[in-house]
């Protein structure tokens, strides 16, 4: 069967938006007039969404469940949906209803106009505490300050691919992964489309302070070597500051000064280069990690339910 859109959805205990999904996903695609499937990734629910995936795909074919072993992250479920998608173009939607489906036309009229890659841009954002607003805010950027990668601001996960994408991100297999860095890294014809960001449908958001940490973390070091020429300046300038200051110390001594006696100036300088040289090793160690992690080439998810084509 051929298909020219693949909607996927990660879905992390998300029973109470399902139904709603499922109905408001199914109006906008009808309406479309092409054929689609759904993807939703299960990414190890435990509020009983698994059983409701499982039956809202007894009941319509087009719905192709990707059941989790256990909970691998959004990024991990959306590198699944890649992997299970067979349509022409691929959207990547939050199951929370914050990305309106009814944006999907709009993304659909770029990529018939020949853009490969068109993201949701979130002109505005309702029903989010001031704290998530901002530290978004900052995150993207920062992000694109520092990243080589020009990953466009505001831009969430929620966008549409086209095939010849999709296939290029699926050969990429890191395993601390930034898709919207992913998918902005391969090139291709961008555009960007504006939208007004939802509230969710119901539920909490699975994104504590914590875990948008560790996806900052994620985008950065997946894309950058900011952190550690962060370090080598620090270096350079403490070396030059040292080099300046040791011959200015000694002649002053030699020359009878007394300004530079005692422990708090050595403490002081101690403490700080000390300081400097931990948070550098720690620097050095997200690195190495990271790449320890590649190294033991686990897979990325394991599927305990896929469809079989
Ligand atoms: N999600 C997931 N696995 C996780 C966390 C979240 O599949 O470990 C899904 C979640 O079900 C939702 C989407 O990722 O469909 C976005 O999550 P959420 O709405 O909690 O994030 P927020 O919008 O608050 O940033
Ligand atoms: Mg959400």
């Amino acid at each position: 069967m051929s298909v020219t859109y693949s909607i996927v959805a990660p879905i992390y205990n998300e029973i109470d938006n399902l139904p709603l999904l499922y109905r408001r996903l199914t109006d906008v695609m009808e309406s479309s007039g092409e054929p689609w499937e759904l993807i939703l990734v299960d990414d190890g629910s435990t509020d009983g969404s698994t059983e409701k995936i499982r039956e809202l795909a007894a009941d319509d074919a087009r719905i192709r469940p990707v059941i989790f072993a256990r909970n691998f992250g959004h990024q991990i479920a959306i590198t699944a949906g890649w992997d299970y998608a067979r349509g022409d173009a691929v959207v990547i939607i939050d199951a929370d209803l914050q990305d309106p489906p009814e944006v999907i036309l709009e993304l659909a009229k770029k990529w018939k106009e020949g853009y490969e890659v068109v993201y949701a841009v979130r002109a505005e954002r309702e029903g989010e505490t001031w704290f998530k607003k901002f530290t978004a805010s900052m995150f993207y950027r920062i992000i694109y300050r520092i990243t080589d990668v020009k990953i466009p601001v505001d831009t969430g996960d929620f966008r549409l691919m086209d095939r010849k994408v999709v296939d290029v991100l699926k050969q990429m297999k890191e395993r601390h992964r930034f898709p919207r860095g992913m998918s902005a890294w391969v090139g291709f014809k961008q555009i960007g489309v504006e939208y007004k960001r939802a509230a969710r449908h119901a539920g909490v958001t699975k994104y504590p302070f914590k875990k948008m940490l560790r996806l900052a973390l994620n985008a950065i070091t997946g894309f950058s070597y900011f952190p550690l020429q962060v370090a080598t300046f620090f270096g350079f300038i403490s070396a030059g500051v040292s080099i300046l200051a040791i011959p200015v110390v000694a002649i002053l001594r030699l020359a009878g000064s007394h300004f530079f006696e005692g422990q708090t100036t050595t403490l002081v300088s101690v403490l700080f280069l000390g300081g400097v040289q931990l948070i550098s090793l720690g620097i050095l160690g997200e690195y190495i990690g990271r790449l320890y992690d590649e190294a033991k080439g686990r897979p990325l998810y394991i599927v305990r339910d896929a469809p079989r084509d």
